[in-house]
């Protein structure tokens, strides 16, 4: 895409402009981008006792191919340093193709969870012989989702101890994510079982452990293109290879290095509207499905190729729930160009194994704080009271102090304005 180079050194104005020419945005949409207030009206409908809006910047992450497609991605965060290493990452993988993904199906999974079982094998029968049933039972509960094309699936029976049982609805909700629909249909279900089966429920409720909408993006990097100039490309991806066998057998790097793909995730389900406590609890579920908590990405070498990829749940919508309240997510969707859900999934994943290529990449070269310091000392400057044009001023007085303290940047920011510090 063009007009995007050196962007970061851009105005808001110009940045405004490129967007508004490559995406063809509105006037309307323009207004969103530049100031978008939610009216206490919306507020007071989407949450409770509402008061204000709490803000966070939201900025784009550049460079993504994805299945040969180029997106710019409206990521929303509070960490200066994310949209910075998820677009390097992105540019890394975009010199050598692009991320690929696989999405088999998009199925949501809720459950009717039954206690109190005298008999746990003679009630998985009667669910299984009831099955039909059931399906037609959960579909006439949301009639709306089965005329588009979409419904009640398959039920599964889990006996989880001998007097508790797990009744898995498997649901098709096509672009919503489906939590409300879910539980509306797993509640008629349930009066079903306890008036057919005497059975007991213990809960009825979606879970967020949606094993059955993975999506797996995989990326290829001929090993020259990660080259730095205090190392070669090749011992690179091999240390980038380690660290991400470090990250399966030990959680509490593993635990760190999903932070690093959820600090991506998470800030382009935040700009998508999407529920990201919902994508957090069912991604970290995931990295503990063997046993223990390992990273959710691989890296290994092979034929002089760096080759990644990154497996999780990510059960997004493109309706329902605040998607269709919030005016910037619509305008998030018009600048990811999306077509459904699905895609939406794909875009989500690539970000955090882009995220993680780039962490990784800086890690095991030059440490993660050469990158990361010139935006937090920024930071660090604003939180110590610099004015906008002071704050170039404080980090390079920082920076050539090698100091990245409050009091050196009150200190530099006294000097700076000519304020002699008082002898205590
Ligand atoms: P909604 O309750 O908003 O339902 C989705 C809506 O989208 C439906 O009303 C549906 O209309 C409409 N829709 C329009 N077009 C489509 C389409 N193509 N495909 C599917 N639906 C379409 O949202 P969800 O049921 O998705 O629930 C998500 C919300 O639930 C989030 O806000 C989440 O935070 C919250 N939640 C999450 C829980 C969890 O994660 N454990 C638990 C409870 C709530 P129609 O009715 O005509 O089909």
């Amino acid at each position: 895409m063009n007009g995007f180079s050196k962007y970061y050194q851009k105005d808001q104005a110009t940045r405004l402009e490129i967007l508004k020419q490559q995406k063809k945005l509105t006037k309307a949409e323009l207004e969103i981008l530049k100031d978008p207030q939610l009216n206490f009206e919306l507020g007071d409908t989407m949450i409770e006792n509402y008061l204000t809006q709490y803000q966070l910047p939201e900025g784009l992450a550049l460079n993504y191919v994805i299945d040969g497609k180029e997106y710019l991605i409206p990521m929303v965060t509070e960490e200066p340093s994310v949209i910075a290493a998820a677009s390097h990452g992105a540019s890394i993988v975009k010199r050598s193709g692009g991320f690929k993904s696989e999405l088999k199906e998009r199925l949501m999974i809720g459950q009717i969870v039954v206690e109190q079982v005298k008999d746990a094998k003679k009630l998985a029968r009667l669910v299984k012989d009831s099955q039909a049933e059931l399906l037609q039972l959960a579909n006439a509960a949301h009639p709306s989702i089965v005329k588009r094309g979409g419904g009640a699936r398959e039920i599964k029976v889990r006996i989880l101890a001998f007097d508790l049982v797990s009744i898995d609805l498997v649901v098709d909700v096509k672009e919503a994510m489906g939590a409300n629909m879910l539980n509306t249909m797993l509640e008629a279900c349930a009066d079903h079982l306890r008036s057919k089966f005497e059975a007991e429920i213990l809960i009825s409720i979606l879970s967020n452990y949606a094993t059955r909408c993975l999506v797996k993006v995989t990326c290829a990097i001929p090993v020259s293109e990660l080259t730095k100039k205090n190392m070669p490309g090749e011992k690179i991806a091999q240390k980038i290879a380690s660290a991400s066998r470090l990250a399966k057998l030990d959680p509490y790097r593993a635990t760190t290095h999903n932070k690093g793909i959820m600090n991506g995730i998470d800030a382009v389900v935040i700009a998508s509207g999407n529920d990201w406590r919902a994508i957090e609890a069912g991604a970290h579920a995931y990295a503990a499905r063997n046993g223990s908590y390992q990273g959710l990405s691989t890296w290994e070498v092979k034929d002089s190729k760096l080759i990644g990829s990154l497996e999780l749940p990510l059960p997004l919508a493109t309706v329902g729930g605040s998607i269709a309240i919030v005016p910037l997510v619509k305008v998030n969707q018009r600048l990811l160009d999306l077509q459904d859900a699905k895609e939406l999934e794909k875009i989500v994943a690539a970000v955090g194994l882009g995220q993680n290529l780039a962490a990784l990449h800086a890690l095991v070269t030059d440490g993660i704080q050469k990158g990361h310091m010139k935006l937090q000392l920024k930071s660090l400057a604003i939180a110590v009271g610099a004015r906008p044009e002071e704050v170039a001023a404080v980090v390079d007085g920082l920076l050539a102090r090698q100091a990245r303290d409050s009091a050196t940047a009150t200190q530099i920011l006294e000097e700076i304005r000519g304020i002699k510090r008082e002898e205590k």
